[in-house]
């Protein structure tokens, strides 16, 4: 067998990435855009010793979960993985997905991981589902400024200004931005050389609010003609905030330190209403948030009411308890819960969010939560380790923890250990963290109870998933 060669394979299992799995010539072999089903013709790209890595040429026979991929980037596009998929066949896959992670990197029984593991909770409309977007903006082969996406694995540009995921309202901002750009001579930033200016736009969209805010990523503190930039997105239907965010560094962090409005407010607000866990029907409460350019807000917030409810349902609030909602972003999570709860507090890394978080406790008339701004794994052994909780008696009865990708820092973790709250409710955005955290909070003295996946990100690999975790001596 050797590089380059033809070889013929029926894909019978799919990785975590998405990419196709089959076997030839007692080789594993991946090939991405294949799907679990489908005989298919394929190149080699790479041979390792056991595996290799094969290219997909020609599709033979296709699998029964095929289907044609509504965007025509589907491929070459690095944001989505899984759109030649049918939608139930991408929510089995990741099923299967969190389930394999907790058998293999959690190390937990197959049969307690069937017993915990509830089904996923899938969306009724998996494309234009996202609120957010940061598209990239480089130079095409014309040498034109254009936005779109990066290729998978490159820092190559596909122009495309209307993404399937993204809401409509994407593309009129992007080609508002490109046309200033190309009218006042203002030059994409080019990465290799590290000039030129504008790296990105962010845009967001509040699906409850209708409001829309413009974030342009600069290499430079300022814009030529800001203005002409102004006039011609201010008048975009439901626009609130225009902003420029500083960004000189040579990095993949989209976002600098620094932003200046230079057109409306500083931040957007949108609202999340609670959910039924069994229908998943709205029932009334509604929180409504402020968000600025630099904070977290969950990209689809239809899932995201189905994921908050789950886990207000998992920390088993009667109004006596005290809670702690660790990496909570702007109080997204810890209002929902404070409804419920005596007292909570909430720790969040990004001063920025944090204001946000005062602002919206405040606005949604919520007394009973309190924001603390640094990291969880600093923030919380102090406060354990002064005495500070034993003085005010906030020990915890639940903790809530919903970190970023890496999970929770091992000081984190032995800190929530020492605190030993009944219950844990973990919402996690990956898998595989998850269950490195899941093995060592259960090492400790905690038992998986509950487990559920919520799909937040449609087409593509990624999946939300809330995790109860119970005191095994309570
Ligand atoms: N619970 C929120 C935010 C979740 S995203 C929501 O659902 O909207 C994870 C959050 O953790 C982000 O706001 C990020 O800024 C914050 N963060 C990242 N590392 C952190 C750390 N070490 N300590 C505290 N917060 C952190």
């Amino acid at each position: 067998m050797q590089k380059n060669e033809m070889i013929r394979l029926k894909i019978e299992d799919m990785g975590v990435d998405g990419a196709g799995i089959g076997k030839y010539g007692g080789m594993t072999f991946f090939v991405k855009d294949a799907v679990i089903g489908d005989t298919v013709l394929a190149k080699i790209m790479k041979l390792k010793k056991t595996y290799g890595y094969a290219r997909l040429t020609e599709i033979m026979e296709a699998s029964p979960e095929r289907v044609e991929p509504p965007c025509i980037y589907a491929r070459p596009c690095g944001g989505c993985q899984l759109q030649q998929m049918s939608y139930q066949a991408q929510l089995r896959f990741k099923q299967k997905k969190i389930k394999d992670s907790l058998v293999r990197i959690g190390g937990f029984e197959e049969t307690r991981i069937d017993a915990v593991l509830e089904p996923i909770v899938g969306m009724d409309k998996p494309f234009a589902y996202r609120n957010k977007a940061q598209f990239p903006i480089g130079t095409d082969a014309g040498g034109q400024a254009a936005a779109g996406f990066y290729a998978g694995r490159t820092h190559n540009i596909i122009a495309n200004t209307d993404c399937a995921l993204g809401v409509p309202q994407n593309k009129a901002i992007l080609e508002a931005v490109l046309d200033y750009m190309k009218e006042c001579g203002v030059p994409a930033y080019d990465e290799k050389s590290r000039k030129g200016l504008v790296r990105h736009v962010l845009i967001r969209y509040g699906f409850d609010s209708g409001e829309l805010m413009v974030c342009v990523v600069v290499n430079g503190m300022r814009l030529p003609k800001e203005a002409e930039l102004v006039k011609r997105l201010c008048e975009t239907e439901g626009m609130k905030s225009i902003s420029l965010n500083t960004n000189t560094e040579d990095t993949n962090v989209i976002l600098g330190a620094c932003t200046r409005v230079i057109w409306g407010e500083a931040a957007i607000s949108d609202a999340l209403y609670l959910r039924d866990t069994s229908s998943f029907e709205r029932i009334g409460t509604k929180t409504v948030y402020r968000i600025s350019p630099q904070s977290f807000y969950q990209v689809n917030p239809i899932q995201t009411e189905k994921l908050y409810s789950l886990a207000l349902e998992y920390a088993g609030l009667t109004g006596t308890e005290t809670v702690w909602d660790l990496y909570c972003g702007i109080g997204t999570i810890s209002l929902f819960l404070a409804r419920g709860a005596k007292q909570v507090f909430g720790v969040e890394a990004v001063p920025q969010a944090v204001e946000d978080a005062r602002r919206n406790a405040e606005r949604n008339g919520i007394s009973n939560v309190e924001f603390l701004c640094g990291k969880a794994e600093e923030v919380l052994p102090e406060f354990y380790g002064q005495g500070k909780m034993e003085a005010n008696m906030q020990y915890p009865d639940v903790i809530v923890v919903d970190p970023p990708r890496k999970g929770c820092d091992e000081r984190c973790i032995e800190t929530m250990l020492q605190m030993q709250a009944k219950r844990i409710v973990y919402v996690s955005c990956d898998p595989a963290t998850l269950a490195r955290d899941l093995r060592r909070l259960c090492d400790g003295g905690y038992e998986l109870e509950r487990v559920r996946g919520v799909d937040q990100f449609g087409q593509t690999v990624h999946v939300e998933v809330a995790v109860l975790l119970m005191r095994a001596d309570t």
